[in-house]
């Protein structure tokens, strides 16, 4: 049968989109869902139609899924940051192992698949370090800060996001206060005015030390010393910084960073590693999960303290100080040259001296190296972002035959097509283990082995 725009069906949800969507049959006709959940019977209303599928919105829970949990964040729906509270922390992982497994077999042809367990979270809210905080008014005229709805720039107001820690509401409450006291405008993206744009806060999980940076169209706050005065009482403070963005781009931060009070930067740690963490640094978001991860990448890669390491797209180089704890050499690439200048500062930081960082694109100084110089690897590790490895980069991991690749992923459908063009030339996939590092989320971090073939 087909259905129309506008048209009201009832759905038995049985799968689960890639986006978390939940996936129900009217007559044969797929029905995409957001906020329906397996198990859930629901009505819904027909958004877009095409010849065999269509997009609902959900009207009414007709039954709910077994699997159905009260979100904690009563604006889940709206916000565009989490996409599955709804569903039990249990089913979540589910969701992601067999997401991964899936796109392991259908684009990576895998069949049999080498699967450990995937790695949870003990604990699935209140995970994340950092936040940036849009600010503006709300239709009454008052000073607000929260999220934006998703897919839009509205903000929808909530200081204490679920999955952030406890310290933002503290910091929130009294940067919003600031601002009423002194008459500190909020920027109004429609016309450039106003001053303050977002305020980002990050907090070390292992040192405790606690960070904010107000985001500004301008180089100057009025009355600072104000704002100084009331987030220093904060416990853990330790950075107050001013980024200057004048800008009329949605790019969040500014070159300009001005020192209000205390340091640049505060130090966190991954495993035994400390990493010093300016506004501007990339970091990841949930180090307790990325340590996990990283003890998984450094099992597969299975140092004893002889081998020569690649660290490709190294980031801050939080994988390569990983490896250079118990190899005997790694060096590592990046594209973006602040990262790079980081992660040298951060193996001087850990006193680790095996390490050497090289700025440039993977798919260039990997060829250049090896051709040039004949540098050579026994484990290559590749930590690519969501769009996967460039060719020229496997190709050139092919020629030097390394005797383990470690394949770090954000995005299982580009590492399943990476693992299969080198499985197809001469390699063996080992072992597989997914890794949640974003509960609430449809993301899923993958780590995969793959060993040379005995001739
Ligand atoms: N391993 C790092 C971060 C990985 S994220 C960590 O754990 O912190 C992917 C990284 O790849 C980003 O830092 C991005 O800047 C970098 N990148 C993107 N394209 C690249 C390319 N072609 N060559 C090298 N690095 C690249």
């Amino acid at each position: 049968m087909e259905f129309r725009k506008n048209d009201i069906v009832t759905l038995d949800i049985e799968d689960c989109g890639i986006d978390g969507e939940g996936i129900g049959k009217a007559d044969g006709f797929t029905v995409f869902v957001k906020d329906a959940v397996i198990g859930d019977t629901v009505r819904a209303k027909i958004m877009k139609a095409k010849k065999n599928y269509g997009y609902g919105r959900l009207m009414e829970i007709l039954k709910p899924s077994p699997y159905r949990v009260e979100p904690r964040c009563p604006y889940a729906r709206q916000c565009g940051g989490c996409q599955i509270q709804a569903l039990s922390y249990e089913q979540q992982l589910a969701f992601k192992e067999a997401k991964v497994r899936g796109h392991l077999e259908r684009i990576g042809g895998f069949t049999e698949i080498p699967m450990e367990p995937i790695i949870g979270m003990e604990e699935p809210y209140h995970y994340r370090n950092k936040a940036q905080f849009p600010v503006g008014r709300n239709k009454e005229g008052r000073i607000i800060t929260g999220f934006y709805a998703g897919r839009t720039h509205n903000i929808i107001e909530n200081r204490d996001c679920a999955l952030g820690v406890s310290q933002n509401k503290e910091v929130l409450d009294r940067v919003i206060a600031y601002m009423e006291k002194y008459g500190v405008e909020p920027y109004e993206e429609a016309t450039g005015k106003g001053l303050v744009r977002h305020i980002l806060i990050r907090y070390g999980f292992f040192t405790g030390e606690v960070m904010v940076c107000v985001i500004a169209n301008g180089a100057r706050l009025p009355h600072s010393e104000k704002l100084v005065e009331a987030l220093q009482e904060i416990p853990g403070m330790t950075s107050i910084t001013l980024n200057v963005n004048r800008s009329r781009s949605n790019v969040i931060l500014g070159e300009e960073l001005k020192l209000l009070w205390g340091q640049t930067y505060i130090t966190d740690k991954i495993g035994e590693v400390s990493y010093q963490i300016s506004p501007l640094s990339f970091y990841q978001v949930n180090p307790l999960q990325t340590g996990k991860l990283y003890a998984k990448a450094l099992e597969y890669a299975n140092l004893h303290g002889e081998e020569t390491v690649w660290d490709l797209y190294c980031g801050i180089g939080t994988i390569s100080l990983f490896l250079a704890q118990q190899a005997k050499f790694v060096r590592g690439v990046e594209i973006v040259p602040a990262a790079i200048e980081d992660a040298r500062r951060n193996a001087e930081l850990n006193g680790l001296q095996n390490v050497e960082f090289f700025v440039g694109k993977a798919e260039e100084v990997l060829p250049r190296e090896y051709e040039k110089h004949g540098v050579y690897a026994d484990v290559i590790v590749v930590d690519p972002p969501r769009k996967g490895c460039d060719e020229v980069l496997l190709e050139t991991i092919l020629k030097m035959q390394p005797k383990r690749v470690v394949y770090v992923s954000c995005d299982s459908a580009t590492l399943a097509r990476d693992l299969k063009y080198l499985c197809g030339k001469g390699y063996e996939l080992e072992k597989v283990c997914p890794v949640d590092q974003f509960g609430n989320t449809v993301h899923v971090e993958t780590v995969a082995l793959l060993t040379k073939k005995a001739r």
